[in-house]
This record gives structure tokens, sequence and C-alpha cells, in this order.
């Protein structure tokens, strides 16, 4: 009887569960949700990229070393690390704003490992490309230096005698 009427109250007591998705449902102070990033505030150290466990951050490189930021919704796992590794508060931030399910296109083996795979591959060209720049400047200023010891030798500057 005690039962019986235990279920009769509640059919008429208000319902202890949300309508998702007619209605929102509670979302806490320290909700951990989507990543936001503000490529003004960043100094491109990259550490978000090293912290994140799933690898859900990638930063691709173009030739003039110019850095582009990528994330991956589907890949996160909205754990925060990359936010307490940033040095510039700001630049990457954790929103209250629930991750949105992800798109096929989204998913990990649609795309985002390619692009994870060419965003490290074209800071290696860059990197390849900086070294030979600074080898080639290297050999042009010691050829320089030579030059103007010889010349500082001999009072004639060694070109002309070359010719
Ligand atoms: S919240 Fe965690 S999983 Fe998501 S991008 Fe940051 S470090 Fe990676
Ligand atoms: S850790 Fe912060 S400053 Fe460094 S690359 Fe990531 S967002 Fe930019």
């Amino acid at each position: 009887m005690k039962t019986f009427l235990k279920t009769i109250g509640n059919v008429f007591k208000k319902p202890v569960t949300t309508k998702y998705p007619f209605e929102k449902t509670f979302i806490p102070d320290d909700y951990r949700g989507l990543i936001g990033f503000d490529e003004n505030l960043c100094i491109w150290c990259r550490r978000c990229e090293m912290v994140c466990p799933p690898g859900a951050i990638v930063f691709s490189q173009d030739m003039e070393g110019k850095q582009t930021y990528h994330f991956n919704r589907a890949v996160c796992i909205y754990c925060g690390e990359c936010v307490r590794a940033c040095p510039k508060e700001g630049a990457i931030f954790q929103t209250a704003e629930p991750a949105p399910c992800a798109l096929k296109a989204e998913n990990i083996n649609n795309g985002w490992n390619k692009l994870y795979t060419d965003a490290l591959a074209s800071r290696e060209l860059y990197a390849a490309e900086k070294k030979r720049k600074a080898a080639e400047k290297a050999a042009a200023d010691k050829m320089a230096a030579a030059k103007k010891e010889e010349e500082n030798k001999t009072g004639i500057d060694p070109d002309i005698i070359a010719g």
C-alpha cells in the first residue's frame, strides 16, 4: 500500500529528468566545453599541442614561418590540459559551450590524421629551409670575412687580382 501511494504521488511530481533536446540541460560554472583560441594573443609556443593527450591540436607552418592552429572537437577529450599549459592567458580557453556531435567528416579517420601528419611535415620543411638559408648566409659571411682579411693584408681587393 505504501509503495502504491508513493507511485501515485510520483505521477503528480515534477519530473527530475530534462526533456533533452527540447530543454537545455543544466551547465555548471566549471563545465569544460569547447576549446576556444585567440590568435591575437597566441605566442605560437605550441605547448598546447605538446600536452594534448589525444592529439586534438596541431599547428601547421608555411614557408614564411607563419603558423596556423588546427583543433578537432571530435578528437578532444575536454580535459583542459592545453589551457593549463598555455603561458599566455586567454590565447586558448575552455568555453561552457557543449561540443556538438561530430560530423562524419570530422571523424579522426576522415582527414584529421592526414591533416595532423601534413602539419608536422610542413614544420619540418620550414625548419629545413631555415637551416639551409642559415648555412648559406654563414658561408657568404665567411667568404666576405676572408676577402676582407686578404684585402687588409695586401691593400688590394682580391677580386681585382682574380680578374
Ligand atoms: S581539452 Fe584536452 S584534449 Fe582537448 S584540446 Fe585541450 S588538451 Fe587536447
Ligand atoms: S600554448 Fe597558448 S600561446 Fe602557446 S601555442 Fe598554444 S595557445 Fe598559443
